[in-house]
């Protein structure tokens, strides 16, 4: 493939590179920072090599993010990952670089870099990085085996989402054969603290449901206090509402310290990233975000939810 050729041409130029991602990274996010930049690293020792933006608690034992001063961008090489729209860079800095690269598996909303490689049918971005590796024969270490492993498991949600195909499963036997104990990811993925426990048993009381085909939960500051939760692990509850019969989609609205809200979105049905797009967000068919200013913005929200919901047919 051409664009992925173009791409390892531009990495072998340059001398300084800067892997960035998106705010509240996910584990494909920061796996797939940390993942490149162990691959450029471990194939070009003498590059520097840095990961920028946010870090996230619950990931951090795959590393921390670099801390780079706008100087180290003049004559830089970014490249973005697992990023669909510039506003939701966490460091938006790759304006001040020379060239830009994108990777990525959102669904296709704008462009904003010099090269783009988008695949929208790929499990993870982590997966697409690690197919650049091991077939334009760049080295990888253990630790960048770790990184985009964890990457395609989370975005995968442990192999188990439609976005996994025989490349998905290829591709992590290829890490597995590096030597990863999986277990190792699933005990640090899975780490309950008896706050965020508790938590969960508030959204399983708490839920509110919309005809039967919809659920949601609110996760509003006072409830985040509360509870002593990050908010990092009050978000991790979307996933608590996806086994409830007969619900086609669900979400989780997050009140952030500045009274914003964000949408975690989800479904098994319905395609839902027009209606993120709608609400200043994006992503995928069945896994979307989206932000909103206030509590007030949930109400229309919940009706055009149920206007996708209602005219869904299989
Ligand atoms: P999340 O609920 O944060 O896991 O997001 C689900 C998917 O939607 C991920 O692939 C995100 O990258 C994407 N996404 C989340 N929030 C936004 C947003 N505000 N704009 C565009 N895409 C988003």
């Amino acid at each position: 493939m051409s664009i992925i050729k173009d791409i390892v041409k531009k990495i072998k130029e340059y001398d300084t590179i800067i892997i960035h991602g998106h705010e509240h990274p996910d584990g494909d996010c920061l796996g797939s920072q940390f993942g490149l930049k162990d691959i450029i690293k471990a194939t070009w020792p003498n590059k520097k090599v840095y990961a920028v933006g946010e870090s996230s608690d619950y990931l951090a034992f795959m590393g921390e993010v670099d801390v780079v001063e706008d100087d180290t961008f003049k004559g830089a090489l970014s490249i973005i990952v697992d990023l669909a729209n510039a506003e939701r860079a966490s460091d938006k800095r790759f304006n001040l670089s020379a060239f830009r690269i994108r990777i990525d598996h959102h669904i296709k909303i704008e462009t904003f870099a010099d090269i783009e490689y988008v695949d929208d049918k790929c499990s993870s971005c982590a997966e697409i990085i690690a197919n650049i590796a091991f077939d334009n024969k760049l080295k990888m270490t253990l630790d960048g085996a770790y990184a985009l492993y964890t990457g395609i498991v989370t975005d995968t949600g442990r192999f188990k989402f439609n976005s996994i195909t025989k490349r998905t499963f290829d591709t992590a036997g290829r890490l597995l054969d590096m030597g990863i104990v999986p277990q190792d990811i699933d005990n640090n993925l899975a780490a309950d603290t008896p706050e965020s426990l508790k938590l969960k048993g508030y959204v399983l009381s708490n839920f509110e449901m919309v005809d039967g085909k919809f659920a949601y939960i609110k996760m509003t500051r006072d409830i985040i206090e509360r509870f002593g939760v990050t908010d990092e692990e009050a978000a991790n509850n979307v996933t608590m509402l996806s086994t409830i019969k007969g619900v086609l989609t669900w979400a989780l609205f997050i009140e952030y310290e500045d009274h914003k809200l964000k949408i975690r979105i989800r479904s098994k049905g319905p395609r839902i990233n027009d209606l993120a797009a709608k609400y200043n967000g994006g992503g995928h068919a069945m896994a979307s975000g989206a932000k909103m200013n206030s509590w007030d913005d949930v109400e229309p929200f919940i009706k055009d939810m149920m206007e996708v919901v209602n005219n869904y047919t299989k």
